[in-house]
């Protein structure tokens, strides 16, 4: 998609479960190219939003739209296939195995069944391509010196770049981020910042649920705010900062 383009969107996008309204009524859209913030305090439906729009949840009402399809009740498979790859909060990954071989998992996904299982049933040269994928991406986020170490002898911020570079082996053209910051040192956070500045110059769309507000303000080109499954606002960094409700509920000032 060029740059600018809307490549998702979300209309009226609700979830209930029981008698709670996690999600109440959502719109926003996602441009070609630019990183989107989703913020919000503890319980404002942040994870839920993330589940609706990979298709791990289904939408009680309303839309999800992506590369103009309408995705809201497709599985989660499918619209990762359609090029849409995030990573979890908690790092998911194969401890034993090497950094290499746990990127090579994700480029499994895009057009054919995911996880292990499925990649031990694949031949000799299904199984190079997927290893070039992987030190392809691993070079493209400057960790290729790390590819053979064992993912679980990483270090946190390591992990949180390798979990990237697994979700960039399918090629996507939307990549979602559940707080690929929380519990990184300062440095690590500047190094995972850089990452996707580059990867958004090189025109990868990013949807970024963040806590690190310092973080958010910096890499973000825009703002989604939540308060209670609902937007309160939507806008720049420069423009969020200063909306006196967004202080009032969210950043306690
Ligand atoms: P956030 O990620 O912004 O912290 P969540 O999306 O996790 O918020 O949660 C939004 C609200 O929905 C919370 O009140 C939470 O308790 C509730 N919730 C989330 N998942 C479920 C679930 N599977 N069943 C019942 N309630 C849920
Ligand atoms: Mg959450």
């Amino acid at each position: 998609p060029a740059r600018g383009e809307t490549v998702f969107e979300a209309r009226d996008v609700r979830k209930e479960f029981g008698g709670l309204v996690a999600v109440n009524d959502l719109s926003f859209s996602v441009r070609a190219g630019e990183i989107m913030g989703l913020i919000g305090p503890n319980g404002a439906g942040k994870s839920t939003t993330f589940n609706l729009v990979t298709g791990v949840l289904r939408a009680t009402s309303g839309e999800v739209r992506f590369g103009g399809q309408e995705i809201s009740r497709c599985a989660s498979r499918s619209i990762a296939r359609r090029g849409m790859s995030r990573t979890f909060q908690h790092v998911k990954m194969m401890p034993t195995m090497s950094v290499l071989e746990n990127v090579a998992l994700g480029a499994h996904i895009r057009g054919h069944a995911t996880g292990l299982s499925a990649m031990l049933r694949m031949d000799r040269n299904e199984e190079k391509r997927l290893m070039k994928e992987a030190h392809r991406q691993l070079e493209r986020i400057g960790m290729s010196a790390l590819m053979h170490e064992r993912a679980g002898n990483l270090a946190l911020g390591q992990q949180r770049l390798m979990e990237i570079a697994r979700a960039l082996a399918s090629d996507p053209i939307l990549l979602l981020l559940d707080e690929p910051a929380a519990g990184l040192r300062h440095k690590e956070k500047e190094q995972l910042a850089e990452v996707l500045r580059q990867l958004r110059t090189e025109g990868l769309t990013i949807l970024l649920v963040e806590h690190d507000m310092d973080m958010v303000m910096r890499l973000c080109d825009r703002i989604v705010v939540m308060e209670f499954g609902t937007k309160l606002m939507e806008g720049t960094p420069t423009h969020v900062q200063a909306d006196p409700a967004v202080q009032a509920a969210y950043l306690g000032t």
